[in-house]
């Protein structure tokens, strides 16, 4: 019989939260201080918090010449072999979107969290690149990334695209096959290796933390609920908690994530310093008063009413 698994002994430091929170004021105080107490915070982020930065989800940046087209016409294998130009020049188009977008207040909340728990897992859905620019280090991205290519003939070559590539796929450095984008297409599945250390951390943290996702698409959708399972407090963060699983474990925190986050960030670690000094040097890109600014207190202005 194999002994316990060590990372299920080590947990739930958090304290489970009371049932149900009536108001999202007593939803963002119970899960601050549930992120104040956890050791280890696994955090999911999705569509939603690119939104805020101006990226279009990639349906919504279907637009103009490229509505003409289905998404199986530009994101699939069978698409690249058909066209590798037209699909080369669709990733191309959305890279130059994402040059021109800036990582937003939620970004660099995570920045903050990151700094003050001792252990802390960014798993994103996104493609860009805004949680690295923010200063996110060590980041678990599930979907790849449009910022890279690689080899469409399965060889190790990668490069990162210059605008000056925008036309056509380039030749692969290492074996001369078209390059693609490095981003996982539909009827392709998840990388084996990113997914299983998302899953991990799902299972091993005290606080699971979903921002901007609707947590609807699979396997993806299963992190939080297995969390939830594994006995961690989930907070979802979300402008709509429309299709999100309820259940007393979960906490919903409805709101665009550049809003609510900070918030909940600085009422969890207000007067708390970093914990890790080479956290707040990463995110020097934007300087050290921004994870002050991150901590600053709460206030209620501009904010919906609960
Ligand atoms: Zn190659």
């Amino acid at each position: 019989m194999p002994g316990p698994d060590p990372s299920l002994e080590r947990r739930r430091v958090a304290s489970p939260p009371p049932t149900d929170p009536q108001t999202r004021a007593e939803a963002l105080s119970v899960a601050a201080r549930a992120l104040r107490a956890a050791e280890h915070v696994c955090v999911l982020s999705g569509a939603g918090v690119s939104a805020e930065s101006g990226i279009p989800t990639f349906r919504d940046a279907l637009t103009g010449h490229w509505a003409t087209f289905s998404p199986q016409e530009l994101a699939t294998r069978e698409a690249f072999a058909a066209n590798p130009g037209r699909v080369w020049q669709w990733y191309a188009a959305r890279r130059s979107m994402v040059r021109a977008a800036q990582p937003n207040a939620a970004h660099q909340a995570l920045v903050t969290l990151a700094s003050r728990v001792a252990h802390c897992t960014l798993v994103t859905q996104n493609v860009d690149d805004l949680h690295e620019r923010a200063g996110s280090r060590d980041l678990i991205s599930l979907h790849g990334s449009l910022m890279r290519a690689r080899c469409s003939a399965g060889c190790p070559g990668t490069m990162v695209p210059t605008e000056a590539q925008a036309a056509e796929p380039p030749p692969c450095p290492s074996c001369g096959a078209l390059m693609r984008p490095d981003v996982v297409w539909f009827g392709e599945s998840m990388p084996m290796v990113e997914f299983e250390a998302a899953r991990r951390a799902a299972v091993a943290c005290d606080v699971f933390l979903s921002i901007g996702t609707s947590n609807l698409v699979e396997p993806a959708a299963s992190l939080p609920w297995i969390s939830a399972t594994h006995g961690a407090t989930v907070i979802v963060v979300n402008p709509s908690m429309e299709g999100q699983r309820r259940g007393p474990s979960i906490l919903p925190i409805e709101g665009p994530a550049g809003v609510m986050l900070p918030r909940l960030i600085a009422e969890a670690f207000a007067g708390r310093r970093a914990r890790r000094v080479e956290a707040s040097a990463s995110a020097s890109a934007t300087g050290p008063m921004a994870i002050e600014e991150g901590l600053a207190p709460a206030t209620e202005q501009g904010l919906p009413p609960d």
